[in-house]
């Protein structure tokens, strides 16, 4: 479950300082007070637009906007599937969809009513694994085009998770589809790794069995974070 360094989009618009120090105070007040306003809306006045990309099992997407429901306490709306954006398609190591730019593209789709997009898949997907510093990880012959369970920005409004690296009997994919979706959601709520191996937040590194070991909810810490407790 890869966490790109760097986001795509910054929640609030960025106000120069030189212009904010040239406006009255009561301007500059009204700005801060704004910008407070976007930041304080409660997750169960958030709405989460879940999106099927292709053919996927119409039991597991019901599973999963349940699992975000439960966990995070926002409102699901379930969309009818769509085909994948052939635009996103690369063949570079195998037949892939690339996450940032399904990300990109379900952005797009978002409407001002939907604070954030899941879109799902059971194709491969993949990402450049980059280092701290942004630079492509080497060899780039192997991490330039990296297949993932999932991807999200953090904080963000669009992840993506596909279904084709997580394996198993239908028990076992669900359960484990289920956590790379949270955690997913959560890198889009803001929250980064956590140091906890049990908590759906924990880092993957992308390995199923860091995926197998946690479980399907927020530790205390992580739920802490985002104003459940
Ligand atoms: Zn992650
Ligand atoms: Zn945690």
């Amino acid at each position: 479950m890869t966490q790109p360094s760097g986001n795509r989009e910054s929640i609030h618009q960025i106000v120069p300082l030189s212009q904010l120090i040239q406006k009255p105070l009561h301007k500059v007040l009204l700005i801060l007070i704004l910008l407070t306003g976007c930041q304080s809306k409660s997750l169960k006045d958030r709405t989460v637009y879940v999106q099927p990309l292709g053919k996927v099992p119409v039991l597991l997407t019901d599973t999963i906007q349940k699992a975000i429901q439960h966990t995070y306490g926002m409102k699901m709306v379930l969309s009818q599937s769509v085909p994948l954006p052939p635009s996103c398609f690369v063949q570079i190591k195998s037949p892939r969809y690339r996450a940032d730019c399904l990300i990109e593209y379900l952005d797009l789709q978002r409407n001002k009513k939907i604070d954030y997009v899941l879109g799902f898949t059971t194709l491969d997907i993949s990402t450049t694994k980059r280092d701290g510093l942004g630079r492509v990880q080497q060899p780039e012959s192997r991490y330039g085009d990296w297949g993932v369970m999932g991807l999200a920005y953090c904080p963000g409004h669009a992840a993506v998770v596909s279904t084709f690296r997580l394996k198993g009997d239908a028990s076992k994919l669900t359960s484990r589809c289920v956590k790379v979706v949270l955690h997913e959601v959560g890198h889009n709520l803001g929250l980064p790794h956590c140091p906890n191996k049990r908590c759906v937040m924990t880092d993957a590194v992308e390995s199923i069995r860091t995926v197998d070991h946690a479980q399907a909810a927020l530790c205390a810490q992580c739920q802490k974070k985002i104003g459940l407790r």
